[in-house]
């Protein structure tokens, strides 16, 4: 034990921060973390959480359509905005309470209120001084924001979840997770929705033919696109936005909402002056066992802008606690990480892209399943789901999949554990079929 107040004061309370807190203090040590915001972080307070919900509050639109088909006959049906959102919004303080508790449980002290480091030891939270052995930064990251004149009348991910009521048209910039996740929702909930993006692709890093079979859908549903353009201008008019595009062209809105990624939140923590060495990203930099350049001073999670997603940061945090605190040092594992899409249909992914395996292996085998699901059939939809597998061809090894359909994300979680365990195609050949379902195409692509 030091002579410090505490033996750990985390700065954000978020998913790795929260998971690293708990973990120390269950080894023993005197933790504290400071939150200026909400102890739960983006994930739980306004991101993955209150996302999903909303993806499924929007998918009762189609499901409600498709009902019919089935026999069932809804009448009077309509869309309530504020009921969704309050009940989102009453489920993220549940959970924040739940997050609140578990610290309490785990006798971690809350220290609510800005942190600012004076010294590689010392940390103001809110006009107070507190001491620490040391110290882990878990701050996070937030909507970058371009720099055009009106940036500001646009909208971000952190306020859409508290829309007053639902806008008749949205604008969102950007066509990564975020851009085409709120693009699903928005767009079931009756919006209409016009996606614009600096590139011609969506979802770049994606398998293409997934992300292209994704633009397709959303066409085909009514959504709208404008790729490889320039906003550069956004003027307050008396009923909604005005973008101006660099072609000339401009486009009213009533909602413009930035999705062009995060950026790690590292200003204002006194970080430069106690030496805490940034990346040419500007995050902090930190090795394989999450230290900084600063001894005492490690850093976890989205700050870190490794890979942002929450199970990656709370592995992060769990790695930290148990290697400074514990007996039992292990390290994050950054392999064939699942990744997932909540857009409509949505999208899963493991592993590498046919591209990624053809410069990594040489030879690859690649295997798809194109395909209308059952229910889809029924429902008389015409959108086809795509599951794709890459295989070296070397060693037989699946060492990509790749789906879009219904479900795709549940689907894809349990084929994660086969990519990762390095899984040859002959096994996944092996394996008996579970019919009917969609997730039998993965042992079926021959
Ligand atoms: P993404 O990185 O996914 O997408 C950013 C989009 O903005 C791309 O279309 C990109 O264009 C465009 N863009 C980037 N920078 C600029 C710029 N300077 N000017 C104009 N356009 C730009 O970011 P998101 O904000 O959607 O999400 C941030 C991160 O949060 C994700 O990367 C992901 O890690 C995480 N996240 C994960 C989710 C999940 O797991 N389901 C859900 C939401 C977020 P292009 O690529 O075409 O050049």
């Amino acid at each position: 034990m030091s002579n410090h107040d505490f033996d750990l004061l985390v700065i954000g309370a978020g998913s790795g921060g929260v998971r690293a807190s708990r973990i120390a203090a269950g080894h023993g040590a005197r933790v504290a973390v400071a939150e200026e915001f909400r102890v739960g972080g983006t994930c739980v307070i306004r991101g993955c959480v209150p996302k999903k919900l909303l993806v499924y509050g929007s998918h009762f639109a189609e499901d409600l359509v498709d009902a019919r088909r089935f026999g069932w006959h809804i009448e009077g049906k309509r869309f309530d905005w504020p009921t969704l959102r309050d009940n989102v919004a009453a489920e993220v303080d549940r959970l924040n309470e739940l997050y609140q508790n578990t610290l309490d449980n785990n006798d971690v002290t809350t220290l609510l209120g800005h942190a600012r480091l004076l010294d590689a030891h010392t940390v103001d939270v809110a006009g107070t001084r507190h001491t620490a052995d040391k110290i882990l930064i878990a701050s996070g990251a937030r909507p970058y924001l371009p720099d055009v004149p009106g940036a500001e009348y646009g909208i971000t991910s952190n306020e859409v979840f508290h829309l007053p009521e639902l806008p008749g048209r949205v604008v969102i910039a950007g066509a990564g997770y975020i851009a085409t996740e709120f693009a699903g929702v928005f767009h079931a909930l009756g919006v209409d929705v016009t996606l614009i993006n600096r590139s011609e692709t969506i979802l770049r890093g994606w398998e293409p033919a997934l992300a292209d079979r994704l633009l397709q859908i959303s066409m085909a549903k009514g959504l709208n696109f404008k790729l490889n353009c320039r906003l550069e201008r956004v003027e307050k008019i008396s009923d909604g936005l005005r973008l101006h595009f660099a072609d000339g062209k401009t486009m009213d809105t009533d909602v413009l909402m930035w999705a062009l990624g995060r950026v790690p939140n590292v200003e204002d923590l006194g970080l430069e002056g106690v030496g805490v060495a940034l990346n040419e990203k500007g995050a902090i930099a930190v090795d394989e066992d999450n230290c900084t350049n600063v001894q005492n001073i490690f850093a976890v999670g989205d700050v870190t802008d490794r890979v942002q997603l929450t199970p990656v940061a709370i592995r992060e945090g769990h790695s930290f606690a148990d290697r400074q605190f514990g007996s039992n040092p292990w390290r994050v594992d950054y392999n064939a990480i699942p990744s997932a899409v909540f857009s409509n249909p949505p999208l899963g992914s493991v592993g590498m892209t046919e591209a990624q395996a053809r410069n990594a292996y040489g030879q690859v085998r690649v295997f798809t399943s194109d395909f209308r699901p059952m229910k889809s059939v029924l429902a008389g939809r015409t959108e086809r789901a795509l599951y794709k597998l890459v295989v070296d061809a070397a060693t037989d090894r699946v060492v990509g999949a790749h789906m879009i359909g219904p479900d795709a994300p549940e689907i894809l979680q349990a084929v994660a554990i086969a990519v990762k365990a390095g899984l040859t195609k002959a096994q996944f050949d092996d394996t008996m079929a579970l019919h009917p379902t969609m997730s039998e195409e993965l042992v079926l692509m021959r």
